[in-house]
């Protein structure tokens, strides 16, 4: 067996371990494929975790929520296993490892979760060099063994085999998105970002047009862009606004105001936070009567 990490994943873990002097860790996500453990996510240990110099407890709450927003977007991966760092150049596990595994092998509150196997890789963080020994526990040795660990790119293909079917049921959604907004008579368009993995999503009117925004009246070009963080739409989408004058463009993030709830779309939020984009104020009409 061996197991492939993105730099990404590396990086993530690495922040967590230099954040604080003493012992911290996290859950490790992905996919067990053939002979090969495909990492794509850590999560960090939460809020509410305890962490002393020889000893941490996860915040097991904080843990599992983060874990059901992932497979809420892509039931593809699952848990691989937990990953933690160790004081000073100690990389081997220890007893409380190892009781750790049994537990999840044994205990009954694990048991629905049905592992076979186990990742408990070890992070020493020693004359400033970073060090992860990559452990495996099966359940039926319950002994630890050393695999391979390979650090590849975000861009490297199973990662993105993996990530991209997460995006698939993201797609679906985003196809349905464009065409609600198209509706409204709005230009749209959409870009995934490879480093900040946010999908990006724009809509403007495609003209100039009048609108109020927080008691602000402007005449100018506009353009809205969303940004989905990829546990979209459990998470609700960042909004920019672009205003456009004679001058150079402003762009603004703009609370949104509207309860988000998964059940919404994204047009909701321009039907509730920015009807001035499409549908014409009555300013004007007014005015004409005036006339
Ligand atoms: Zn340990």
């Amino acid at each position: 067996m061996k197991a492939i990490i993105s730099e990404k994943v590396v990086e993530a873990i690495k922040k967590e371990c230099t954040r604080i002097n003493s012992e911290t860790g996290g859950m490790l996500v992905g996919k067990e494929i053939g002979n090969e453990f495909i990492i794509t996510d850590f999560i960090g240990p939460g809020p509410n975790s305890h962490h002393s110099v020889s000893s941490f407890s996860y915040d097991p709450e904080y843990e599992l929520k983060e874990y059901e927003k992932i497979i809420n977007e892509n039931d593809s991966v699952e848990l691989l296993g937990w990953i933690h760092k160790h004081p000073g150049d100690f990389d081997r596990p220890s007893s409380v490892d190892l009781e750790f595994a049994n537990q999840v092998f044994d205990n009954k509150e694990w048991q629905e979760w049905d592992f076979d196997k186990l990742l408990m890789p070890i992070v020493n963080l020693f004359n400033d060099s970073f060090k992860i020994t990559n452990y495996l526990i099966t359940k039926d040795k319950r002994n630890f063994e050393i695999i391979p660990l390979e650090i590849v790119p975000e861009s490297h293909p199973k990662v993105q085999a993996l990530l991209n079917k997460s995006s698939r049921k993201t797609a679906n959604r985003l196809d349905a998105e464009i065409e609600s907004l198209k509706q409204l008579g709005l230009t749209t368009g959409m870009e995934y970002d490879e480093a900040s993995r946010l999908i990006t999503v724009t809509a403007n009117p495609g003209k100039r047009i009048s609108i109020f925004h927080r008691d602000i009246f402007s005449y100018s070009d506009f353009k809205l862009e969303f940004r989905l963080h990829r546990t979209y739409p459990v998470t609700k989408p960042a909004v920019f606004l672009t205003i456009k004058n004679r001058c150079t463009p402003i762009t603004t993030e703009s609370k949104i105001l509207m309860n988000w709830s998964p059940a919404h779309i994204l047009a909701d939020i321009i039907r509730f936070d920015f009807p001035d984009l499409v549908y014409p104020i009555k300013l004007f009409r007014r005015k004409q009567t005036w006339i």
